[in-house]
This record gives C-alpha cells, sequence and structure tokens, in this order.
C-alpha cells in the first residue's frame, strides 16, 4: 500500500539532513514504511537498499507482508543485525536513528556491536524525526481506513446511548463498548477506554472504575478502535438527569470552543492558533484554568502522534493531516466534560471524522 513512495520520500528526506543509512526500530514507522505488523523488528534503510530483520516466528508473515524491502531473519537481536549490515554498506560512513525512541541501553548495545573505527561517528541522532513526519501526512487509503475506524466510533456512540444508566459500574460500560466494538470488526482499542461519571468526570483520563453511574451527573466516554492498524479516537459527554444551570452553561462553553477548534482547521494554519480558537473561547467563558490540557493531536497508526494541537504549537497544518480538537472543563470535585472529534485537514478546510451528535444529551 504506497510503501515504495514512502520510502522513495524517506529517502529524500535522508539526503537532505546529509545522511547515507538510517535505522529504524520503533514499530509503527517500521510498519509505515514495509507493511510489516509483527512486534519485534528492525529495518535498515540507504540510498541504494532496504532491509527488513527479524526473528524466526516472523518468517511466513514478514514473507508475506513486507514486498518493498529485502527480509533478513536474524538469531540475534534485529536492531544490532539491522546496524551491522549498514556498517557493511559501500559508501555507509553514518546511520541515523531516533533518539526519541531509543534508550541509552539500546545505544550501549549498538555501540559495542560496531567495528571500532566506527564506534564514535557512524551513529547520529536525527534532530528531527523522518518517518514521524511523513506519517502526519495521510494518503488516501489511510483516511479511508481512518475515516471508517471513525465511523465504526460513532455507531458505537450511539449504541452507549441505548445501554446507560444510572447505577451501572463505569466497567460495564466499558466492558459493553469493547464488546460491541469488536463485534463490529475492531482489532483493538486505540487506548484504555474513558467512562468518568459523577465528580470523576473531572478526572481528564479517568479511566473505567467499579464507582456506579449516579442518577443526576455527567458521563465521559473517550475511545477509540483499531481497524487496519489505524486508531481512531472521540469523546462524548451525556447527562444523567437534568443539568444544573451550571453545568448547562459549562457544557455549551466547552461545545462552543470544540466548533470554534474544528472550524480554525484549514491547511495553513498553525497548531498553535487552532488550540487558541478553542481555548480563547473558554477563557472568555471565565473557564481558561478548568482548561488543563492542550486541544489535540495528531491520530494514526499511533493514537498520539504529530502535530501537537497546544498552545504556541508552530507546526502549520497540511492537506491530508489528521488531529483531534478536544477541550474539555474540569472542575475538581464537581464535574468534568469533554468533546472530541478527530478532523482531517483537506485542501479547503477540515472534515470532520466522527459526526456523532455534540448537543448535550440527557439520559
Ligand atoms: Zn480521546
Ligand atoms: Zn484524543
Amino acid at each position: 500500500m504506497g510503501h515504495l513512495f514512502r520510502i522513495r520520500q524517506l529517502r529524500r528526506k535522508l539526503t537532505r539532513a546529509g545522511l547515507q543509512g538510517l535505522l529504524i526500530t520503533h514499530l509503527p514507522d517500521l510498519r509505515y514504511l514495509s507493511g510489516f505488523t509483527g512486534s519485534s523488528a528492525a529495518l535498515a534503510v540507504t540510498r541504494r537498499a532496504i532491509r527488513l530483520f527479524t526473528d524466526g516466528r516472523y518468517t511466513a508473515q514478514a514473507a508475506e507482508e513486507v514486498k518493498a524491502a529485502q527480509v533478513e531473519i536474524v538469531s540475534g537481536g534485529p536492531a544490532v543485525a539491522a546496524l551491522t549490515w549498514l556498517a557493511a554498506q559501500p559508501g555507509v560512513d553514518t546511520a541515523g536513528f531516533d533518539p526519541a525512541r531509543t534508550t541509552v541501553a539500546d545505544l550501549t548495545r549498538w555501540k559495542a556491536a560496531l567495528p571500532s573505527r566506527l564506534r564514535r561517528a557512524f551513529l547520529i541522532p536525527l534532530a528531527a524525526p523522518l518517518v514521524e513526519a511523513l506519517r502526519m501526512v495521510k494518503d488516501a487509503d489511510e483516511l479511508a481506513l481512518m475515516s471508517e475506524a471513525a465511523l465504526v466510533g460513532c455507531t458505537l456512540f450511539d449504541h452507549m446511548l441505548g445501554f446507560i444508566r444510572p447505577g451501572l459500574r463505569e466497567l460495564d460500560v466499558a466492558a459493553e463498548l469493547e464488546y460491541q466494538a469488536r463485534k463490529r470488526g475492531a482489532e483493538g482499542m486505540s487506548f484504555e477506554t474513558i467512562v468518568a461519571s459523577g465528580t470523576r468526570s473531572a478526572l481528564p483520563h479517568g479511566r473505567a472504575t467499579t464507582a456506579l453511574l449516579p442518577r443526576k451527573g455527567f458521563v465521559t466516554l473517550d475511545f477509540g478502535i483499531i481497524l487496519g492498524g489505524y486508531c481512531s479516537d472521540m469523546t462524548r459527554t451525556v447527562y444523567l438527569g437534568r443539568p444544573r444551570t451550571k453545568e448547562r452553561a459549562s457544557y455549551e462553553a466547552v461545545l462552543q470552543a470544540q466548533q470554534a477548534g474544528v472550524e480554525a482547521v484549514r491547511p495553513g494554519a498553525s497548531c498553535g492558533e487552532v488550540d487558541e480558537a478553542a481555548r480563547s473561547v473558554l477563557r472568555r467563558a471565565g473557564l481558561a484554568e478548568a482548561f488543563s490540557h492542550s486541544t489535540g493531536h495528531g491520530v494514526g497508526l499511533e493514537i498520539h502522534e504529530s502535530p501537537r494541537v497546544g498552545a504556541g504549537q508552530k507546526a502549520r497544518l497540511v492537506p491530508g493531516m489528521v488531529i483531534t480538537i478536544e477541550p474539555g472543563v474540569y472542575l475538581v470535585g464537581e464535574f468534568g466534560i469533554r468533546i472530541e472529534d478527530m478532523v482531517a485537514v483537506t485542501a479547503t478546510g477540515g472534515q470532520v471524522l466522527t459526526p456523532a451528535p455534540k448537543a448535550l444529551i440527557e439520559l
């Protein structure tokens, strides 16, 4: 699925960075470039060759999945094998690696595996990740998968509206949601499902617990499914019973902030501008302090990837990026509200991939 094109783009970046080789160990990067979905592998890229190293458990799988690279089955660690191969390639005096994805222990092991004359200068930490930059902009196949994953998320939310009632445990809600996700074809959940009810809704990352859904109060559902390797991510907050004036007003403020964020999505806008569009609405509503996180994040093969949509972020939106817009308000001891959509950047603006209702639902 476009692997050769991606590898060509990567080589262009490699040349621009003045490197002859690249060692890739981060599995989502590796999957993006080669199609390999196993859990242990390394990819070595030079300007002429590309080779995937994995172990004997993956012989059949690699042969089936990997078309754009040569595959070598090794018995030791695949990263050391990839590095050793890179160092032996004619004309390759340097190899980049992603320091954000490398532990001190990895680097020590890698250096020890190199011939002593190469130990000092062969491995070059990348100033900026090369593959993640490519992954930010999705192609048509990726967008189709992500859109499908997002729509499955919407059908799950719709199902949950008929399931949620006071007295259920948050865990029961998460279990039903995840069961239904599987039934609808999800390979897994993008992250641990968040079900936060009553005063717990004030926890931005309130994982489902044994707490019982209250007779009266907000319930926040934040969840995503994985389809074809790609993550979806959405949040809706509903109300059990009749909301008080303050609760209704806070919900309206979050909804307006979320809509302002979505409307600010267009090619050329900076991530900081999109954040500010949402944040300024909450500031005007006197809720600036209660919005304690950034507005959103890129999503794709990983649930959180570039770009970050936060205050002051200079990265500019480009058609094909998929980001979330998810402002929230958290009043400790009282309640919390978050609304999140996935938005694809188009040639002219933004397309919401999660068109589930956002007006306050009272159950
Ligand atoms: Zn989310
Ligand atoms: Zn999110």
